[in-house]
């Protein structure tokens, strides 16, 4: 694609007068003074610029225009969901499942995971849970594992004992060790890839698991008032599956 799409560059060339593209161009230009539309952003971009652009056109296309979903927020917010997703770029929960603000309280890590209840680890997700589940009560919480994901890869390619390349990484993939445990006893025959595949739900269900750990997720459950949901967000098919955790 040639030219970029920012501002200087992207004017559109001047039909010659008299034309009927010219007539289009002087009907518009007649109107009471519009704002140029904002323009979509650009890879090209400075990361600020591109920022600031990208809110410019979201408050034009979507804020200015949505008075009625964007007025009761300034009150308060009463999510329907509490979502889990990866934080995978190619993974945004609100744009692949329509999910509109005020919708979703939402937690973004990597591999979506979810640690058990333990008040000396894992404190964010901890406390996003209870904010969710006591304070907002939420009615489902949705954790949703993803194709390619590079946690799960991690989490399936480490060898037990070897030393670790990250920090934090590879001590935060082992949440799911379970599910890695089963995944190699069930599928150690399968190529690598499709063991991954298999991993990325099985994950998705230790954390559902683990999340009955906290006393007030399971007293909400037990209660009827609360729905624990697994899903899979498969980019390469474009596909997206639910089940009910029982
Ligand atoms: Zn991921």
């Amino acid at each position: 694609m040639s030219g970029c799409l920012c501002l200087p560059c992207n004017k559109r060339p001047t039909p010659k007068a008299g034309s009927s593209a010219a007539t289009k161009v002087d009907s518009l230009q007649k109107k009471p003074t519009q704002q140029p539309p904002p323009q979509p952003p650009s890879k090209n971009m400075d990361a600020v610029e591109r920022l600031k652009s990208g809110f410019q056109k979201f408050k034009t296309d979507v804020y200015d225009k949505k008075p009625e979903l964007f007025e009761p927020l300034k009150e308060g917010q009463a999510p329907t969901y509490m979502v889990f997703a990866c934080s995978d770029s190619r993974c945004c929960p609100s744009v692949t499942l329509g999910l509109q603000p005020g919708e979703a309280f939402t937690v973004r890590n990597i591999a979506s995971m979810i640690g058990p209840y333990d008040k000396t680890k894992y404190t964010g997700t901890g406390s996003a849970i209870e904010y969710a589940v006591c304070a907002l009560k939420v009615s489902c919480i949705v954790v949703i594992g993803h194709s390619r994901c590079g946690g799960i890869k991690a989490l399936l390619s480490m060898q037990d004992g070897s030393a670790d390349n990250f920090h934090f990484v590879e001590d935060w993939v082992r949440i799911c060790h379970p599910a890695k445990k089963k995944v190699h006893a069930e599928c150690k025959m399968l190529p690598f890839d499709e063991q991954c595949s298999i991993l990325e739900r099985a994950a998705v269900n230790v954390s559902l698991d683990n999340l009955k750990t906290y006393p007030f997720v399971k007293e909400a459950v037990a209660n009827g008032k609360l729905k624990l949901v697994g899903g899979h967000y498969d980019f390469v098919n474009g596909k997206f599956e639910t089940w009910v955790s029982s």
